[in-house]
């Protein structure tokens, strides 16, 4: 049984003293509504925080706030009657506290990010009752440098080891028992889109990320990315150099590769562990495990595995027969068959319990692998799932869920901004100001990152979290949700779902083509001298067909609209062979012989631009137009 076997090995590492802190930010007291009736709040409470209490996802209290007309970003503080109404809109009794002055949070940090709510899950917890957990592990890295492969062999010789024996079934996590009895759970999508993408949803599974590296091709673009994610997340890296067995291994480059990315292994001096492994022959699997399970144990993973449960959707669809059948990680405490849970938009009364091999199980533990059965419909991935007391509270907060959705649409989730920082930094929230860099060529990234980084005060720091080449992407908006970063692209362009996502998740995208404006831009926010009321909007995309000289230097473009709009008032950037190649303003629009106002997608027109005479037949002229954004107050 899972719960055995995660809970009682009894491994004792140096402990903490118990804690019992006050209501520091960053230190909240959580009370499982199930054990205790009602929660706790403290005097303040920043939203991430409130939303790790609620175990809902910050976007939930977001969304909440704004219903009550309050924009505050993700690491805003706000005062305890503002969280009551909002755990209370959440289905959550509000306990009557009188909060004490909290002794000073011993990591000092006000405001916490993200990473310390981490933590805040367990502190409510009895020392007496937290015992070591299993980590929880992503692989992520290049494409082909065998991401699916290490997890097959770790899979197989382990499940092979193991002494339960067994076939696992595809379920999307892996529970693995090394040869001493050590357990470690492993996530089966490979890859830091499906990590970022858990992560931007207030899902915070991950506690070690495997970024593999094959030996005979070293650091490439995504290994970049994978350790940007993993960083961002501050989730501790382990590096895999696999293809050992390879004759065109070599693995000084990799390390040398590593350390120019910023990642420095221990050979050379560096705090990061480098395990040399090969998927196919197997060679190192055992001491790539031992190097986890040794990096887990600094983390003194722990949980309770007394309390309610709760965990992270990791999988999830309909099957004909069971119904939705849902892959959970249980995080904390022990999930059993009969539990009553909420799982983001549904609920449901666990009816069984399917361990990652196949069998019925009765409960499951802190940091197992599970598969959920009798909830009411399909979760989404990165959905939490968590056990309350019965189905009048889980009804209640599914209803509450679905309200604020309905709200949801048009107001931007509170993101940061860059015309928001300013206010953000006189209330002392932000101290750093975090960067997704996109640039046409490798070349411009040095150059801009130096600018930025000379921008960088004492007040606050800029991080550039993922600096690299290319479009702007879902990723990159993916990356800039979890980590409340703002996304720059020099000379460069936004993918069409890209571009949705950003306006979705209400991510600040901006887009420059002369290094001064971007750096006078993020300067004069830095100063909270932004000028906030403009900002870029791309309409739409229109292909060029056909060139028609009228009169002796007027050249008008017959062109096909590929996507949104284009619009007479708006602007044009003329892409040629992936590079723009002009910016000016649209003259003219036609329709036939009319001159129109806009046209839209699927639809022909002819478009004259004010200065610009050189269209070539294959250029790409992409609108936009410059609009007042609706400033979210800090
Ligand atoms: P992924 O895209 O990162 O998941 O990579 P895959 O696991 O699909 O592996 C890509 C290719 O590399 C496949 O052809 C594998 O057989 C091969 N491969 C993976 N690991 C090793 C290894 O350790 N040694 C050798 N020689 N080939 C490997």
């Amino acid at each position: 049984m899972a719960r055995s076997r995660s809970g009682t090995r009894g491994r004792r590492g140096p402990r903490k003293p118990p804690r019992r802190a006050g209501f520091a930010p960053g230190a909240v007291q959580v009370v499982d509504p199930s054990e205790r009736g009602a929660i706790e709040l403290p005097g303040t409470i920043t939203v991430k925080e409130l939303a790790e209490l609620l175990t809902v996802s910050p976007a939930d209290i977001i969304r909440e706030l704004i219903k009550s007309g309050i924009f505050a970003t993700i690491n805003q503080l706000i005062d305890r009657d503002t969280a009551s109404l909002v755990a209370e809109e959440l289905g959550y009794e509000v306990a009557e506290v009188t909060a004490t002055a909290g002794d000073e949070d011993e990591d000092g940090e006000g405001g916490v990010p993200a990473e310390a709510t981490k933590e805040v899950l367990f502190e409510e917890d009895d020392e007496a009752d937290l015992v070591p957990r299993a980590p929880i592990v992503t692989v992520m890295g290049h494409v082909d440098h065998g991401k699916t492969s290490l997890l097959d062999a770790i899979r197989t010789t382990q499940v092979a080891a193991g002494e339960r024996g067994g076939i696992t079934q595809h379920i999307g996590a892996s529970e693995v028992t090394t040869k001493d009895g050590k357990r470690l759970v492993f996530l089966d999508t490979p890859g830091h889109e499906a990590f970022t993408s858990m992560r931007a949803r207030g899902a915070r599974v991950t506690d070690i990320a495997v970024v593999v590296v094959a030996a005979d091709d070293g650091v490439m673009p995504q290994t970049l990315e994978a350790i940007s994610h993993a960083k961002a997340a501050k989730v501790p890296i382990v590096i895999a150099m696999n293809k050992i067995d390879r004759p065109e291994a070599n693995p000084d480059r990799v390390r040398t590769e590593l350390a120019e990315a910023g990642v420095v292994v221990e050979d050379y001096g560096g705090d990061v562990p480098m395990v040399p492994v090969s998927a196919k022959t197997r060679v190192g699997i055992d001491e790539l495990l031992e190097i986890i399970l040794l990096v887990a144990d600094l983390q003194e993973l722990k949980a309770n595995p007394k309390r309610a449960a709760v965990g992270t959707i990791i999988e999830a669809q309909l099957d004909k027969g069971r119904g939705p059948v849902a892959t959970t990680i249980v995080q904390t405490g022990t999930l059993k068959v009969g539990d009553v849970v909420v799982v983001g938009n549904t609920f449901g009364k666990v009816k069984a319990l399917e361990s990652a091999v196949g069998k019925r199980i009765k409960e499951a533990g802190p940091a197992s692998a599970v598969v959920v059965l009798g909830l009411s419909d399909v979760p989404e991935a990165g959905d939490v799932l968590r056990v309350v007391s019965d189905e009048k509270i889980a009804r209640a907060q599914v209803e509450a869920r679905k309200n604020e959705q309905a709200a949801r649409e048009g107001a931007g989730a509170g993101r940061a901004t860059l015309e928001d920082l300013y206010s953000q930094m006189q209330a002392g929230q932000a101290k750093e100001l975090r960067i997704i860099l996109k640039t046409d060529v490798s070349g411009s990234l040095g150059a801009i990152t130096r600018a930025l980084g000379q921008l960088s005060s004492d007040e606050t720091k800029i991080n550039v979290l993922l600096e690299a080449a290319g479009d702007i992407t879902d990723n990159d908006i993916m990356l800039a949700t979890a980590s409340n970063a703002i996304v720059i692209g020099f000379n460069t362009g936004i993918t069409d779902t890209a571009r949705r996502g950003a306006e979705a998740e209400g991510v600040d995208v901006r887009l420059y083509d002369i290094i001064y404006k971007l750096t006078d831009d993020i300067d004069a926010a830095l100063k909270g001298m932004l000028e906030p009321e403009m900002v870029e909007v791309i309409e739409g995309r229109a292909e060029v067909r056909q060139i028609f000289k009228v009169g002796k230097t007027t050249v008008i473009a017959g062109c096909y609209v590929t996507d949104g709009r284009i619009v007479r008032t708006g602007s044009a950037r003329v892409w040629r062979g992936g590079k723009v190649v002009a910016t000016d303003k649209i003259d003219s629009l036609r329709r036939f012989r009319d001159d129109v106002r806009e046209v839209a997608a699927n639809f022909e027109c002819g478009i004259g631009l004010s200065g610009y005479n050189d269209l070539e037949e294959g250029d790409i002229i992409e609108c936009y137009t410059q609009q007042a954004r609706s400033r979210i107050a800090g």
